[in-house]
């Protein structure tokens, strides 16, 4: 692939949706798609106003506006390279495109801004250093946010499936039907499924719930090795364990498949 994809997929609404519920629930004051008109400090803190006239007083004002590749100052045109607004463009052997000498490995190449991606390309830089050649692979590439609960996602959402042609089928189990998450006072979780139904094999998956991060590799390593949805159905989980969420969705996408 000439130029890794660019971007992981954005993750599934229900997310945002569930997230906001739990913040609400510990207090927050969440108010989505409000613009601040002005900001002063006052009191030790801040005091906002919204464009919609509201006035709120916060004890911290933290601007979080994401982040973006860092390439400036550090000397790439001397090698040739001009990066874009993305970072440095990489091929599939992160190599950079236009300058095959030069490898580029982690937040830099834009593609997905995680310490695992970073680690990942060095290990395929190394192999290629080595006359190996390896190709990164970024179709089962987890996404974690340690929030409470935990949000985790892996490969494509349902509507970047979409967009990419797929055939898309989804099923949706709600952690409540997890024996664990009613042991453990906290049903509030869910956990979405996505299947490609021409290959019969999953496409994504994303989850919210107590250790999201670590039962999305279930859905990973499928992903990863392609195993089919027939035999995913087969794999028999612990009881009482959040990992049972995948029972109910991938019996469902099985009789989707037909
Ligand atoms: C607040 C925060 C929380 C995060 N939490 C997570 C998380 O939970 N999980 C996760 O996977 N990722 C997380 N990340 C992202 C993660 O830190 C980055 O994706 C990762 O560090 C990228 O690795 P990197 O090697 O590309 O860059 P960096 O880790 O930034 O390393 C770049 C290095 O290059 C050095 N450097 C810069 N310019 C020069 C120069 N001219 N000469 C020599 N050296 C130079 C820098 O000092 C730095 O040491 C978080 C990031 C932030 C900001």
């Amino acid at each position: 692939m000439e130029g890794a994809e660019r971007r992981l997929p954005a993750e599934e609404p229900f997310v945002g949706e569930l997230l906001a519920a739990a913040l609400s629930a510990d207090g927050v004051d969440v108010r989505v798609a409000a613009t601040v008109a002005s900001a002063e400090p006052a009191d030790g803190g801040g005091r906002l106003r919204l464009e919609d006239g509201a006035r709120l007083a916060a004890e911290r004002v933290l601007v979080v506006v994401g982040r973006r590749p860092q390439t400036d100052g550090i000397g790439l045109d001397s090698c040739g390279i001009e990066p874009g607004p993305e970072g440095i463009r990489v091929d599939d052997t992160c190599r950079v495109v236009g300058q095959q000498h030069v490898f580029a490995a982690g937040d830099v190449t834009g593609i997905a801004p995680f310490t695992h991606t970073a680690s990942y390309q060095g290990r395929v830089i190394a192999a290629a250093l080595q006359g190996r050649a390896v190709r990164a692979d970024y179709r089962a590439f987890p996404r974690a946010v340690f929030t409470e609960p935990t949000v985790a996602a892996v490969g494509l959402t349902a509507a970047r499936a979409r967009e990419a042609g797929h055939r898309v089928l989804v099923a949706v189990t709600g952690l409540d039907r997890t024996a664990r998450a009613l042991a453990e006072g906290d049903p509030r979780g869910r956990l979405l499924l996505v299947a490609d139904r021409s290959a019969g094999v999953l496409g994504g998956a994303t989850a919210v719930g107590p250790g999201a991060d670590g039962w999305i590799g279930e859905a990973q390593l499928a992903i990863q090795m392609a195993l089919p949805i027939t035999r995913l159905t087969e794999v028999v989980r612990p009881f009482p364990s959040f990992a049972e969420a995948y029972e109910p969705a991938l019996r469902e996408l099985a009789a989707q498949l037909g």
